[in-house]
Order: C-alpha cells, then structure tokens, then sequence
C-alpha cells in the first residue's frame, strides 16, 4: 500500500482515541462525548477582555476604565493545568493531534458563544529568530485548522513585527506594554476589510493583542476581535 494512503485510511477506518480518558472513541474529534462534557469551560466573563467578573457585570473595572482597542475577546478555555499541558503539547511539542483537537473544540465553542463572522483571520505575527527557535508557526496553523471548519473563512498575514519582541509572560507586568508598544505594523490590507479577528493561541495580560488592535484600528478597520484559545 503506498504511504501516503496510510494516515488517510487510518483516519476514516480507526476511531479516534480521547485525549482525555484514552478510550477509543466514535466521536468526530478526539475526545469522547462523557470528556467534552467536562472540559473547562469559562464562566462569567468580561466581553472585552475575557477576564472573570462577577456575573452581574458585563465588563470588568480595568475595561471600563481603560476601554482595550480591541472591541471583544472570545476566549476557548480556562487555563487550568490541563489545557496548560495541551497548550504545550501543541505550540511546544508541534503536536498536531492535540492542535486539531482544541481547533475542533474551539470552533464549537465559538459557534456556541454566537461569534459572528469576521472579513478575515490575522495570525499574530511571530519573529524569525522564534519561528527558527520553534521551527513551527502555532497561530497561522491554529488559523489555517480553524479556517477549515469554518468554511474557509480568509486568513491574511496583515500584520508583521518591526523588531523582536521579549516573550511576555517572562516579563513583569509594568514592563509588558513598553515590549509591545509600536512592535506591529501593517504588511499588507486587503481592499474592502472592516472586521477582522486576531488569533492567538493564548491571551494573559493581552498587551500583544491590544496594541495589534490598536495598529489595525489606526489603518481603519472597524471592528477587531480576538480569538485565543486560552484566556489565563
Ligand atoms: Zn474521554
Ligand atoms: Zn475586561
């Protein structure tokens, strides 16, 4: 049997395997129905920034004094330790398995949560000297898996990095706005875009993010979302 047929004859004759419980199952994605149902989900949260608020608020203090430029974030997991793991499984470890089964899950939940469809995907631009590091683009493949199930929806590199950018999670908090401020710019826009989403495979202080938005926002775009995966 020649190779290439393998993956594809072993996708549609085996049942998946759950990557939560092991168990084999006859789910469409990889994870059974008894584990998608008690996967984190997120309770409460702020509509602009996707951080916990009380379920009486639809936003929270530091937006409402602060508003981001961004104008909401939809956010896919709680980061707990086991999305933690997936998220290093995927970005770390190029672990496509796991990639396309948040991107399965995820795609659900935006459907669920009643995100509209945007003019197109902007994967947050990632550094050579990281894509050499890591030797693999996690946002654009996250935008390309989510592009597939979402009938193709556009994905365009909008924007580029115009200089390194520290990791942000490294740094304190005081410090994470200066590392960003002025690190995107446009590449390229295509005619007629007015909403645009940025997707990122996780979203902690959301710096990046806002300063993203607040570039596309300069260049005239009207509406900017965010998709992330995990909101920490
Ligand atoms: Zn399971
Ligand atoms: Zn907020």
């Amino acid at each position: 049997m020649p190779r290439s047929l393998l993956p594809l004859l072993t996708q549609f004759a085996l049942p998946h395997v759950c990557l939560v419980c092991g168990r084999y199952t006859r789910a469409k994605l990889d994870c059974c129905p008894e584990c998608e149902a008690t996967l984190p989900t997120l309770e409460a949260r702020c509509l602009r920034c996707g951080l916990g608020v009380e379920r009486s608020m639809p936003m929270c203090n530091a937006c409402l004094l602060a508003m981001p430029s961004f104008d909401q974030s939809w956010p896919g997991f709680e980061r707990v330790a086991m999305t933690e793991r997936w998220l290093h499984q995927f970005r770390r470890e190029a672990n496509l398995t796991v990639g396309r089964f948040l991107s399965d899950i995820y795609a659900r939940r935006l459907a669920a949560m009643g995100a509209t469809r945007p003019d197109l995907m902007i994967p947050m631009p990632m550094h050579v000297i990281d894509y050499c590091l890591q030797g693999f683009d996690h946002n654009r493949w996250l935008s390309k898996a989510l592009s597939k199930r979402m009938d193709h929806l556009p994905i365009y590199p909008v924007l580029k990095l115009t200089r390194y950018i520290k990791k942000q999670h490294r740094l304190p908090t005081e410090l994470r706005w200066a590392n960003v401020r002025g690190a995107y710019a446009i590449r390229a826009m295509p005619p007629s875009t007015r909403y645009v989403v940025l997707v990122d495979d996780v979203m902690s202080s959301g710096h990046s993010v806002n300063e993203a938005a607040r570039v596309l926002k300069k260049a005239g775009i009207e509406r900017v979302d965010v998709w992330a995966l995990l909101r920490a």
